[in-house]
């Protein structure tokens, strides 16, 4: 089901909550995957609250057993990885890079519906205004294979070019931790943590950082640290 507005760029996270509850209503899932992301935090918490569904969120893992779920779920920051029993219905809200691709197969065919978002994004009370698109031509960190990240250990900018001439080396890709991103030595891209990318690379090499919760929010996932 894919909701389209013609006169709007950006849908708000307001309106994909009113259309994704009106889907939830008519279709009676069993499950609603939701991504962690900016409108999938809003999102997945309006259906929650309205359905009453449970909600777990920073989903890792997903077992199945016949026709119940045990999902592993960060908490603390990713310090503790909580096995969680869900009751179907529910609402699970995965971490980015959890999960690898699948490998391409043949798939049932699907009947795609295309759902009107105008009225619904109209009724709304938030209008956005712009959206500045991050260039992820530069670098896209959810998807390395191997990252080399700086904290606030490493002293000063210049020294960064230490890092990167290793990363060079590597392959990897240069990332930072949030205060080095809030010092304007690398750009906000490259951060990793809680509010920056969520990252599940072979090796994660980190320089300088004190691995604060809400840094390894965003890597704790990786193979190799
Ligand atoms: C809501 C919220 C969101 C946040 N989001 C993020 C986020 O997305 N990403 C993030 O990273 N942080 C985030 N933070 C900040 C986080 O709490 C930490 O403050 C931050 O991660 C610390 O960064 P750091 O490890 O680089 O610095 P520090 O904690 O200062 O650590 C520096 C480390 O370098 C070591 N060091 C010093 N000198 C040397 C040396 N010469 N050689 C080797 N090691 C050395 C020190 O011993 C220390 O371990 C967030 C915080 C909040 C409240």
């Amino acid at each position: 089901i894919v909701a389209r507005a013609t006169n709007a760029d950006v849908i708000p996270a307001e309106t994909y909550a009113v259309l994704l509850r009106e889907v939830v209503t008519a279709e009676s899932p069993g499950l609603v995957l939701v991504p962690y992301s900016a409108n999938g935090l809003d999102v997945a918490a309006d259906i929650s609250a309205r359905t009453g569904w449970p909600l777990i969120s920073y989903v890792n893992e997903i077992k199945r057993h016949g026709e119940n779920l045990t999902v592993v779920a960060q908490m603390y920051g990713g310090k503790i990885l909580a096995d969680c029993e869900v009751q179907l219905p529910a609402i699970l809200m995965i971490n980015p890079g959890a999960f690898a691709e699948a490998a391409p197969g043949p798939i049932a065919a699907a009947s795609v519906q295309t759902i009107d978002a105008e009225p619904t994004l109209a009724s709304g009370k938030v209008r956005m205004v712009a959206i500045d698109v991050p260039d992820y031509a530069d670098v896209d960190l959810t998807t390395a294979e191997r990252i080399v990240c700086v904290g606030r250990g490493i002293g000063d900018e210049a020294s960064i070019d230490l890092a990167r001439n290793l990363a060079t080396m590597l392959g990897a890709e240069i990332a930072g931790s949030r205060p080095v991103v809030d010092n304007g030595w690398l750009p906000k891209l490259r951060q990793v943590g809680k509010s920056g990318q969520k990252v599940k690379p072979k090796l994660y090499l980190a320089l300088g950082v004190s691995g604060a919760p809400e840094h390894l929010e965003g890597m704790s996932q990786a193979d190799l640290i």
